[in-house]
């Protein structure tokens, strides 16, 4: 990424969009909508001081929701180019509320209310579609319980959770116990705020909050006129006062009891080889679910995973040799078995159901954390980038291209390479973006050719 923002020959329109492509091979013009970022490309040195002023958090998706950012942002640290931008939906300023501390927090001066979305006219001979892929919904598959079961997450949110920038530092924490901490960390703010409000009440009364709701309940104190006035306002900040107290010793004993997951169950193939969605096998996650097992490992040494499908397929060089490592030293062992079905167990451990296909028994069995392996699916606004480039789709939603000419979409001078073609892993896709880039160059030599 760092050498494709340094290239002299390579002009980055990041935050656009293709609306219109007109013309033949060698000599399209492309349309494409800049959108407004509301901070000058030119001024954000991308230091980030708005970013952390803002008093404005948004759920963040690159953590894939596990985290929030701020109204302004970068959608990742090491994203290029660097430059901020401000999410209109979320902005106060921009949803015509006060605001404006990011304008004031930037030294470069960069932040502009006023920018407004561009359009640009792109004259150009070949078009490389890399547009990669989304991954499968597990919700498509109830008996997973995705959606209603914390500790059931994709490959892709795991990825986040082991990554150290990410929103666990690196720290497998279930999503179930750090929702936990979430509500123990309000309910101290509850706590504090209430605890305030009475020591109003027992600076003005000269009497400590306890004291007088037992004095209440015994009718021992006294209720003088200023006290018969504040007395039933008191007595139920001081009893709810008490329940939250209560609710953050609960919390407090229950995040005591918090540990990391030790425990792992990889699901393979949720979504691919299978008939009702994607009946091919995406290729890359067998690898990484191996990956992602053995990292928690280096991570935590206690760790043990349990990786299930109906075979693994570590197909390339060195990847059965990385297969067996993970076995051997990162306490790995692979389950040959299509898990039927997963339910909430104890302490929101999720229980798989499974046939074990050695004993041929159907074993019910708990994990800290289940990591769904999803399949590789075409991204969600295919169809409409298929339609503004005038190319057609295959059977699965994938851009068509003929075996013979992998790279060659239906339209001459467009070409197509990495996952939006089909799922590959980083060095197949890297390998197939050289290939489209060489052909697109063919294309505008053979054009620049014919018109000279
Ligand atoms: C959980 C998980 C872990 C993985 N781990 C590994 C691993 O360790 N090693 C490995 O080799 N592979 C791994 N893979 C596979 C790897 O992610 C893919 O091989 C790779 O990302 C494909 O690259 P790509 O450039 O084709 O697509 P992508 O990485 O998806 O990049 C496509 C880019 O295009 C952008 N885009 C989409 N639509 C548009 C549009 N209309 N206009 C402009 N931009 C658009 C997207 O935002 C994205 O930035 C993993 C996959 C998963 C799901
Ligand atoms: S103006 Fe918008 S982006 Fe800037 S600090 Fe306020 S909410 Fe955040
Ligand atoms: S790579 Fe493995 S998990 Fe992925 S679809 Fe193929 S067999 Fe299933």
């Amino acid at each position: 990424m760092l050498d494709v923002g340094r290239h002299p020959n390579i002009e980055l329109m990041a935050y656009s969009e293709l609306t219109e492509l007109s013309g033949e091979a060698g000599n399209f013009t492309a349309t494409v909508l800049k959108k407004a970022r509301y901070v000058d490309a030119d001024k954000c040195t991308g230091c980030g001081a708005c970013a952390e002023a803002c008093p404005t958090p948004v759920l963040d998706l690159y953590n894939e929701g596990h985290a929030f950012r701020k109204a302004v942002y970068s959608w990742f640290a090491q994203g290029i180019p660097s430059t901020h931008a401000i999410d209109a939906d979320h902005c106060r300023v921009l949803q015509g509320k006060k605001c404006g501390i990011c304008a004031k927090k930037c030294q470069a001066g960069a932040i502009d209310f006023e920018q407004k979305d561009e359009t640009v006219e792109l004259n150009i001979g070949a078009v490389v579609v890399a547009t990669g892929y989304d991954i499968f919904d597990p919700s498509k598959l109830p008996e997973y319980r995705y959606t209603d079961l914390d500790n059931v997450i994709t490959a892709m949110e795991f990825e986040r959770f082991l990554s150290a920038s990410g929103p666990t530092e690196g720290h497998v924490y279930r999503p179930s116990d750090r929702k936990i901490k979430a509500e123990k960390a309000e309910t101290e703010k509850k706590l504090a705020k209430s605890a305030k409000t009475l020591a109003r009440f027992e600076k003005k009364h000269g009497m400590a909050s306890d004291d007088f709701l037992q004095g209440l309940t015994t009718q021992s104190v006294e209720l003088t006129e200023g006290l018969a006035k504040d007395a039933e306002k008191w007595a139920a900040k001081a009893k709810e006062h008490q329940n939250i107290e209560n609710r953050f010793n609960e919390l407090d004993a229950q995040v005591g009891r918090i540990s990391t997951a030790k425990k792992l169950a990889f699901i393979q193939c949720v979504g691919s080889r299978d008939l009702r969605f994607y009946p091919f096998c995406s290729g890359y996650c067998c690898m990484h679910s191996i990956k992602e097992a053995i990292i928690a490992h280096e991570h935590d040494n206690d760790t043990q995973s349990v990786i299930f499908g109906m075979d693994i397929r570590a197909v390339g060089k060195g990847f059965e040799e990385y297969k067996i490592r993970g076995g051997n030293s990162s306490q790995i062992s692979y389950r040959r078995s299509r898990v039927a079905e997963i339910t909430r167990g104890e302490n929101e451990a999720p229980a798989l159901i499974y046939e074990d296909t050695a004993t041929q028994k159907v074993v019910k069995e708990e994990f800290d954390l289940v990591i769904l392996a999803t399949a590789c699916a075409p991204v969600k606004n295919t169809p409409q980038v298929a339609e503004v480039l005038g190319i057609e789709l295959d059977p699965y939603g994938f851009y068509k291209t003929e075996p013979a000419n992998p790279l060659d979409t239906t339209k001459e001078g467009i070409f197509v390479c990495g996952c939006a073609h089909s799922p590959m892993d980083i060095p197949e896709s890297v390998a197939q973006a050289s290939s489209a880039a060489a052909r697109a160059v063919q294309t505008v030599i053979k054009a620049k050719k014919k018109a000279s």
